[in-house]
């Protein structure tokens, strides 16, 4: 990614505002930040914005798998997330055999859909695979599977059987696994004419630079690579090459989304774990249990935030259980695991609550009040206006962390207030002796 003194360069110099900043230098930093697009400078020139495009292409091309419902992996710039952040989640996909019950695999697949501090995951993929050997088999379980699946999916079939069944899939444009030194040519043509993105496996990283030179001889780009890790020491070593030469050495033979087959168990969960954490986009699992999906949906959520942008829920009132004109007031800050949580107790003491949500731009109670940005006049403004003060007289329950603003509080808003716990998980017995 250009610096932004590179991307100044190539503009226009000329300060006149129109891309809405003050300045072209302004604007390049915006475009070194990824926070705006060349486009929105309408005096670039064609050969300068030809010259940006090349030079801000990410590292690892971004490839899209599915039509419709879709999943893009890839796209990454960086080495760690601190240094801007990662840019399109992992995908997990699970297997669909040929030889099972296709709708009751699919429904059993669904059902791993979990909903964490406000987000809902769920399998991103499913992979069609041919156990059977028998086109006809495959062909009728890529039928059901379009009926029962409307997203993003893999097929995983040899050449011989893909050519039979490529006209049914290819409309959704399916990842097809996979081309290898043995096959390379006609998956090629396959990808090629049916505009469906390739796999490339080999555990050699040398031979499998050459896959890719074949590939892009035959005008196939959108590529995924399997370096063939069969544990977790290769897994680390060869993903960490690969997005190392990319990003590091513009080495372009590696700037491709890194995927993995982990079998199914423990150890396919820790490979998957790995890939997580380092540089995989895609993994593909024979089977996954709902708990071993939880704890992986829950990584990849704290590996794909932003590290400068704390994840938050919007300011405002939220009433929990149906309070009325008497329920207590709650007040806490928007940092979107405090309120998840808070919420969550208040939802098991079965007492009805109004919850004010204050804006503290992502930050937890204590950080947010040591930076001054949870004070009693902060909790008072945002009570003014969601109005809850006049839809309930019912007590002001201050966080226990902030004890010290209720005598600035009970100044301002001059109604029963009371200190709650410091512990959200206390507050259902806190609750329950609230007079
Ligand atoms: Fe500079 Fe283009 Fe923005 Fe004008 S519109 S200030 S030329 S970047």
């Amino acid at each position: 990614m250009p610096t932004a003194i590179e991307f100044f360069k190539l503009l226009p110099k000329t300060n006149c505002k129109d891309c809405g900043q003050p300045t072209c230098l302004a604007f390049a930093m915006l475009l070194a930040n990824q926070k705006a697009k060349i486009d929105d400078c309408p005096h670039v020139s064609q050969s300068s914005k030809n010259a940006l495009a090349e030079s801000a292409a990410p590292p690892v091309r971004a490839v899209t798998v599915g039509k419709g419902k879709d999943v893009t992996m890839g796209g990454e710039t960086v080495l760690y997330r601190h240094e801007r952040r990662f840019i399109n989640p992992i995908a997990y996909a699970v297997t669909v055999s040929d030889k099972t019950d296709v709708p009751e695999r699919i429904a059993e697949i669904r059902k791993l859909t979990f909903e964490r501090v406000g987000t809902v995951f769920s399998v991103d993929l499913i992979s069609i695979r041919c156990d059977s050997g028998d086109a006809g088999t495959f062909g009728k379980a890529i039928d059901s599977s379009l009926r029962s699946w409307d997203g993003p999916f893999v097929l995983e079939c040899p050449e011989s059987i893909l050519k039979e069944v490529i006209d049914t899939a290819a409309p959704r444009k399916p990842l097809l696994y996979c081309a290898t030194s043995d096959n390379i040519a006609g998956m090629c043509d396959i990808a090629k004419k049916h505009s469906c993105p390739l796999a490339l496996r080999d555990a050699d990283p040398e031979k499998l630079a050459e896959l890719v030179e074949k590939a892009w001889a035959s005008g196939v780009t959108d590529i995924v690579l399997d370096m063939g890790a069969a544990n977790l020491k290769e897994c680390i070593e060869r993903q960490t090459i690969a997005r190392r030469s990319s990003v590091k050495k513009k080495f372009k033979q590696f700037g491709y989304p890194l995927m993995n087959r982990v079998g199914h168990g423990e150890y396919a969960v820790a490979m998957a774990a790995m890939s997580t954490m380092k540089y995989g986009s895609l993994v593909i699992f024979d089977d996954l249990k709902n708990y071993e999906a939880l704890p992986l949906f829950t990584l990849r959520q704290n590996i794909y935030t932003d590290p400068q942008v704390p994840i938050q829920v919007k300011q405002g009132l939220y009433p929990i259980g149906d309070p009325d004109g008497h329920s207590p007031i709650f007040f806490t800050t928007n940092f979107s695991l405090t309120y998840f949580t808070v919420r969550a107790d208040i939802e098991r003491s079965k007492v009805p609550v109004w919850l004010q949500i204050v804006d503290t731009e992502g930050l937890s109670v204590l950080t947010a009040y040591s930076a001054g940005k949870f004070s009693a006049e902060h909790v008072v403004k945002s009570m003014e206006e969601s109005g809850v003060l006049s839809r309930s007289d019912g007590v002001v329950v201050i966080p226990g962390l902030v004890a010290r603003m209720s005598a600035k509080l009970n100044d301002l808003i001059r109604r029963r207030t009371i200190v709650g716990t410091s512990e959200s998980r206390d507050i259902p017995k806190f609750l329950k002796n609230l007079k």
